[in-house]
């Protein structure tokens, strides 16, 4: 367990005086759920989930997130897509993209418009956690 990035998450949270608002956005539903467990090991987040491109691109346009975690193979609308709203509507959040299989070209691509970071599944939760510590945490 990654304790000592969990207590500084909460420490932040605490201090902000509002958890942060993270949207995980997976075409998976295990996937989805996987992440969203893994933020609630602590109190430091407040999670939201989308399961399709359109989905994201609706809560994106209505609701303000602290942080993204965006799959890039996506039927219909692609990561991409979703990023390139993201960053249209709200240029400062950080969007981390997680993927399973994604070609070199899609993830460079995704690097250029903005992604902060890119995570390879399967993801473990000590990756998980420490790479959105290290986003939040600046
Ligand atoms: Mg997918």
């Amino acid at each position: 367990m990654p304790k000592a990035e969990f207590e500084r998450l909460n420490q932040m949270a605490l201090q902000r005086g509002e958890p942060f608002k993270v949207l995980i956005v997976d075409d998976e539903k295990w996937v989805r759920e996987t992440f969203k467990d893994f933020c609630e090991l602590t109190s430091a987040f407040d999670v939201e989930m989308a399961f399709s491109g359109a989905e994201a691109i609706d809560k994106v346009r209505l609701n303000k997130y602290d942080l993204i975690t965006v799959d890039l193979i996506m039927p219909e609308l692609s990561g991409l897509d979703v990023l390139s709203e993201i960053k249209r509507v709200s240029p400062q959040v950080p969007v981390m993209i997680i993927t399973g299989n994604a070609t070199e070209k899609l993830i460079n691509q995704a690097g250029l418009m903005g992604a902060c970071r890119v995570l390879y599944k399967p993801v473990v939760l000590e990756t998980f956690i420490s790479e959105i510590a290290s986003t939040l945490i600046k």
